[in-house]
C-alpha cells in the first residue's frame, strides 16, 4: 500500500478547521493541517506494514511446552466509528510449539494491528490470529483492556468504563483448564 499525501490530507484538515469555524491562519493553527496529517499517516501505518517483515525475525527454537505470558504490552488505537483514540492493555499467552517469539516482537504485532483505524474486537482477534499461525503455537488467547475516548469524551457516566476483550485460539479454546490458566495468570498483578 502507497504511503498517503499528506498534502492533500492538510489541504483538507485546513477546510475542516474552517468548517469547524476557526481560523486556520491564525497563529495556533498555522501548521496544525501539516501536524495532523502527518499525526494520521503514522497513526495508520500500521496498515501499510508487510506482516513478513514483522515475522521475518526473532523466532526463537526452544523445547518448552509451558505457557509463555507477556502481559501490559501498551496500546494505542484509533477506533474507526469516530477516528478517536482508545488506549490500554494486551495480554498475550500462548503455548510454544517449538519456537518461541522475543517479546519485543510482540510488542511490534500488537503495534502493527493497532496502528490503523480499528476495532477492539477484531484487533484482538488479528493478535490472537498472527500468533498462533505465524509461531505454529499449539494455542493462544489474547486479552485486551482498552479505554475508549469516544465514549469517555461524549458520553456521561461512561468517564471510567473499560471495554475488555479476548480471543483464543488451539488449546486454549479446547481446553478450559488451559484458558483458565491463562486467564488467572494475566489477572495477577
Ligand atoms: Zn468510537
Amino acid at each position: 500500500m502507497t504511503e498517503p499525501n499528506t498534502a492533500k490530507i492538510a489541504a483538507l484538515v485546513r477546510q475542516l478547521l474552517v468548517e469547524l469555524g476557526e481560523d486556520p491562519d491564525r497563529e495556533g493553527l498555522v501548521k496544525t493541517p501539516d501536524r495532523v496529517a502527518k499525526a494520521l499517516a503514522f497513526l495508520t501505518h500500521g496498515a501499510r506494514i508487510d506482516k513478513r517483515a514483522v515475522i521475518n525475525e526473532a523466532l526463537f527454537t526452544q523445547k518448552t511446552s509451558s505457557m509463555v505470558i507477556v502481559k501490559d504490552i501498551e496500546l494505542y488505537s484509533l477506533c474507526e466509528h469516530h477516528m478517536l483514540p482508545f488506549f490500554g492493555r494486551c495480554h498475550i499467552g500462548y503455548i510454544p510449539d517449538g519456537r518461541v517469539f522475543g517479546v519485543s516482537k510482540l510488542a511490534r504485532i500488537v503495534d502493527m494491528f493497532a496502528r490503523r483505524l480499528q476495532l477492539q474486537e477484531r484487533l484482538t482477534e488479528e493478535i490472537s490470529k498472527m500468533v498462533m499461525e505465524e509461531i505454529g503455537a499449539k494455542g493462544v488467547g489474547v486479552m485486551i483492556e482498552a479505554r475508549h475516548l469516544c465514549m469517555m469524551m461524549r458520553g456521561v457516566e461512561k468517564q471510567n468504563s473499560t471495554m475488555v476483550t479476548s480471543s483464543v485460539l488451539g488449546v486454549f479454546r479446547e481446553h478450559l483448564a488451559t484458558r483458565e490458566e491463562f486467564l488467572s495468570l494475566v489477572k495477577t498483578r
